[in-house]
C-alpha cells in the first residue's frame, strides 16, 4: 500500500487529502501538523471588527480525519533525511513513500524593532490582539503597511493589509469615532499591490484618498520604534503599527536536502515536484517557489490548484507514467472593505475587477461553502 505523508493541515494539505481519497482510495495517509485544526486565514480580517470570533475560524479536523482515514501525527517537522523519505519531527521520526510539502510560509522578521508591530497574517492570536488594541484606543495614528522579499518579489501578501485598512476605516466610521484617528498606509514601492494589476492599484489608491487615508510610499522601511515607523523617506508617528513583512520558506527547509530558491522557498517545478526528488517529493502552496508569471499569487486558491496538480502527478507516478498535470496561474480574490468588496481576477490571458456590495456577502458565503466539508 502506498504511504503518503503530508506536512501541514492548511489549504493545500486538506485539498490534497480529499484528492488522494478520490483518486487513490487505498493509500495510507499520514498528516503531520502541530494541531488537528484548520485555521481559515482569509477571514482573520473580520476578527478586529467582531464579525468573526476566534472559534469560528479554528476548525477541529478530528471528524474529517476519521472519515478520510488520515493518521494525524501531532508534531512539527524539524528536518528531512537525504532521501526525502525520512521525516524528523519534535514528536519522533516517520518514514514515507511519497511526501507532500504543504507547510506554508514564514515571515522575514529581520527589521529592527519589528516586535513593536503586529502582523495579522501570523494568525488568530494576532487578529485578537489587533481587535483588543482597537477597542482600547481613544484616538491616535494607526499605520498599516507591508513589504516583500527582496530576493523573491512573488513572496509577499498585500491584499489582507488593504482589507484591514479599509475595514478599520469602515469600522471607525460606523462607531462614529473616525475623526479621532489618523490612518496612514506605507509601503516601500510606489505601486502597492502591483500584482493585482495596474487598474486595481489605481482604484486602491483612489479609495485611500476618498477615505482620507494618508500614504507614505516609495521609501525603504528601515525599522520600527514603539511609536514610529522608520523609513529612508522619514519617520511616521504611529500609536499602533500593523505590518506584514515579506515571506520566505519554512524554517525546517534548511535541515532538508531540498533545493531552495534565492528567496529561501523550496524549489518546485511546474508539476509541483521538488527537483531532484521527482516521483517522491511534491509541494503545494505558500512554502514553494513555483515557475509562473511575476504576478502569480501566494493565495489559498493557488495552493488548492497546486495541491490538485501534485496529487494528479502522484497518481500518474504510481501508474508508472510521467507527470502531466500542472496548474494555471490564477489570481482570484475579493478585497473586502466591510461595506463592499472589490473582486479581482487575473489569468495569463484575462483580467478584470469589479466592485459591489454583493462581494462582501459573496466572501462570507464562500467561507461557509469552503468550510462545509471540514465542519460536517
Ligand atoms: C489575513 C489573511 C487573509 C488572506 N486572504 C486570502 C484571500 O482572501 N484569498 C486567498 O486565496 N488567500 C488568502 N490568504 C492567503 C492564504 O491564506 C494562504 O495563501 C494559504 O493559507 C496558503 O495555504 P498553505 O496550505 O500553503 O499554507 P497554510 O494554510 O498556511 O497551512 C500551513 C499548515 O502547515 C502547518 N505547519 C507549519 N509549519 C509546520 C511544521 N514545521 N510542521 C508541520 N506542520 C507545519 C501549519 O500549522 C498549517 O496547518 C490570506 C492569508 C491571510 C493571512
Amino acid at each position: 500500500m502506498n504511504h503518503i505523508t503530508i506536512i501541514g493541515s492548511g489549504f493545500a494539505g486538506l485539498t490534497a487529502i480529499r484528492e488522494i481519497r478520490k483518486k487513490l482510495p487505498s493509500a495510507r495517509i499520514t498528516l503531520v501538523s502541530p494541531l488537528p485544526e484548520f485555521h481559515y486565514l482569509p477571514s482573520l480580517i473580520w476578527i478586529p471588527p467582531g464579525l468573526r470570533q476566534p472559534e469560528d475560524l479554528r476548525i477541529d479536523l478530528s471528524r474529517f480525519f476519521r472519515t478520510h482515514r488520515v493518521e494525524h501525527h501531532p508534531g512539527r517537522l524539524l528536518g528531512v533525511s537525504e532521501t526525502g523519505r525520512g521525516l524528523f519531527t519534535d514528536k519522533g521520526e516517520l518514514s514515507t513513500d511519497q511526501l507532500l510539502i504543504a507547510s506554508g510560509d514564514r515571515f522575514i522578521k529581520n527589521l529592527p524593532g519589528i516586535e513593536h508591530t503586529i502582523a495579522l497574517c501570523e494568525g488568530i492570536d494576532a487578529a485578537v490582539k489587533i481587535r483588543d488594541r482597537l477597542v482600547n484606543m481613544q484616538g491616535g495614528t494607526i499605520a498599516f503597511g507591508f513589504s516583500g522579499n527582496p530576493k523573491e518579489p512573488a513572496a509577499m501578501r498585500g491584499g489582507p493589509m488593504f482589507e484591514l485598512l479599509f475595514g478599520t476605516d469602515t469600522l471607525l466610521r460606523k462607531q462614529g469615532r473616525r475623526e479621532h484617528f489618523n490612518l496612514v498606509f506605507f509601503a516601500p514601492g510606489t505601486q502597492p499591490g502591483k500584482r493585482l494589476g495596474e487598474q486595481a492599484v489605481r482604484k486602491i489608491l483612489e479609495e485611500m484618498k476618498r477615505r482620507d487615508i494618508k500614504t507614505h510610499l516609495g521609501h525603504k522601511i528601515t525599522g520600527f520604534e514603539a511609536d514610529k515607523v522608520l523609513t529612508e523617506g522619514g519617520a511616521i508617528e504611529s500609536d499602533l503599527t500593523l505590518f506584514m513583512p515579506g515571506m520566505t520558506g519554512p524554517d525546517w527547509a534548511v535541515n532538508s536536502p531540498f533545493p531552495l530558491s534565492e528567496g529561501g522557498l523550496i524549489q518546485a517545478d511546474k508539476h509541483c515536484q521538488v527537483p531532484g526528488f521527482e516521483g517522491s517529493v511534491y509541494i503545494a502552496g505558500d512554502a514553494g517557489s513555483f515557475p509562473g508569471p511575476a504576478w502569480m499569487p501566494k493565495q489559498a486558491h493557488m495552493a488548492d490548484l497546486q495541491a490538485k496538480a501534485a496529487v494528479a502527478n502522484m497518481v500518474l507516478y504510481t501508474q508508472g507514467k510521467p507527470p502531466a498535470a500542472t496548474y494555471t496561474p490564477e489570481l482570484a480574490c475579493i478585497i473586502d472593505t466591510l461595506a463592499d468588496g472589490i473582486l479581482v481576477f487575473r489569468r495569463p490571458n484575462r483580467k478584470f475587477m469589479w466592485r459591489s456590495r454583493i462581494f462582501h456577502y459573496a466572501k462570507r458565503l464562500f467561507e461557509w461553502w469552503y468550510l462545509r466539508p471540514y465542519r460536517s
